[in-house]
């Protein structure tokens, strides 16, 4: 509104000057009046910056493991979700935060724990190599670490196991990032083997 009207007081003091002053200040003040200036909008000074989530593997993953699934090996459920993408797969911070810890923890294998702002606290296991440092300040642009099949993974199709806190309790992590629909693993491989062969006969062609 007030972007508006200052021109016209421009035109005003323009094409009136040869009024006396102060009937151009009276003009002046109805216009303003008229014209009920609004306030210039409001930019807050400190919005409150909410923090945001990105998945930890940002090119193609597959679901091989919901959230709160029971089965043999995870009796009271799954912890967290089952990622899973080639061996060696740059993982990411879901977004920015201090490592908590970066190491061998046992079942979990070569793991790491992320603390966040918000209450988030987010932890990545089965690792083939850790990429970052206790302490370490990160944010959703570093690798800190590489997908695999390390810890009670051994042996099974390399995945990452990503769990997430927020104020202590286990939530969803579906909830926060796209997790696709649970795919079987086998059907998922043949799938990518065919999409592969596809590719070498169109390069062949
Ligand atoms: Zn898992």
């Amino acid at each position: 509104m007030k972007a508006r009207v200052i021109p016209r007081l421009f035109f005003y003091i323009i094409m009136e000057n040869d009024k006396d002053l102060e009937a151009v200040l009276n003009e002046f003040k109805s216009l303003m009046e008229d014209s009920k200036l609004e306030p210039e909008e409001k930019v807050p000074e400190s919005e409150e910056e909410k923090f945001t989530i990105t998945a930890p593997i940002h090119t193609t993953y597959y679901n091989s493991g919901d959230f709160g699934v029971v089965n043999e090996t995870h009796l009271s459920g799954h912890k967290g979700v089952d990622l899973r993408a080639p061996r060696g797969t740059p993982i990411y911070s879901i977004g920015e935060g201090t490592v908590k810890y970066a190491g061998d923890q046992g079942i979990g294998g070569l793991a790491v724990t992320i603390l966040h702002p918000d209450g988030f606290k987010s932890y990545y296991a089965h690792l083939d190599s850790i990429k970052c440092k206790n302490g370490q300040k990160v944010t959703s642009e570093t690798i800190i670490g590489t997908l695999g099949d390390t810890g009670n993974a051994k042996g099974r199709i390399p995945h990452l196991h990503f769990q997430l806190w927020k104020d202590n309790s286990l939530v969803n992590p579906a909830k926060y990032f796209y997790v696709p629909k649970y795919t079987n693993v086998s059907k998922a491989e043949k799938y990518s083997e065919v999409i592969e062969i596809i590719n070498n006969l169109v390069k062949l062609s």
